[in-house]
């Protein structure tokens, strides 16, 4: 018997070309919808609009307050951790038979590492943090792959990720 399904994979939903970033564009991934849905069924999450969030909405970053990280809006008027949190739990159970997960950078909810965090005067403390999903989804999946979209064009490292997802 021929079986041709596709390898489930998770993937930043902004990168398959949704406008669901907080200016209401997206980073659409040419590769990754042209070449890499050859192989994979992508399953697209973004994890604001999934905490209730709309698009447009105000941009965010990470603070650190103590050594918890919160996700607040850039003008620090708005905390949206909680409603990230309940999202993550609601989420993560559901993400199990992905096997692999490719992920925007620099996002305080995707980014996947060197991820900003400020302090309360909007000055950056470090770039030592991820973003809270992708933090989470190495929590719960230490062994899923995971890997960043701009680091796909490194063809070393596009190479090993592919491989894990066949692997995992
Ligand atoms: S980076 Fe993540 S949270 Fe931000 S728009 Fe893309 S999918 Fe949504």
């Amino acid at each position: 018997m021929i079986r041709s399904a596709k390898i489930p994979v998770g993937i930043s939903a902004c990168l398959l070309g949704l406008e669901v970033r907080h200016d209401k564009g997206h980073k659409h991934s040419r590769y990754c919808t042209g070449v890499l849905s050859r192989y994979f069924e992508f399953r697209s999450l973004c994890p604001e609009m999934g905490s209730g969030l709309s698009a447009p909405r105000k941009a965010m970053h990470l603070t650190e307050q103590d050594g918890m990280l919160r996700l607040i809006t850039t003008d620090g008027l708005r905390d949206h951790t909680e409603l990230m949190q309940d999202f993550i739990d609601r989420a993560m159970p559901s993400l199990a038979p992905l096997r692999g997960y490719i992920l925007m950078a620099k996002s305080p909810s995707c980014g996947m590492e060197r991820i900003r965090v400020y302090n309360d005067d909007g000055h950056v403390q470090h770039r030592e943090a991820s973003g809270l999903f992708a933090a989470a989804l190495q929590r719960h999946y230490p062994l899923m792959p995971l890997e960043e979209e701009g680091r796909l064009n490194d063809d070393t490292l596009r190479e090993n990720f592919i491989e894990r997802v066949f692997l995992y």
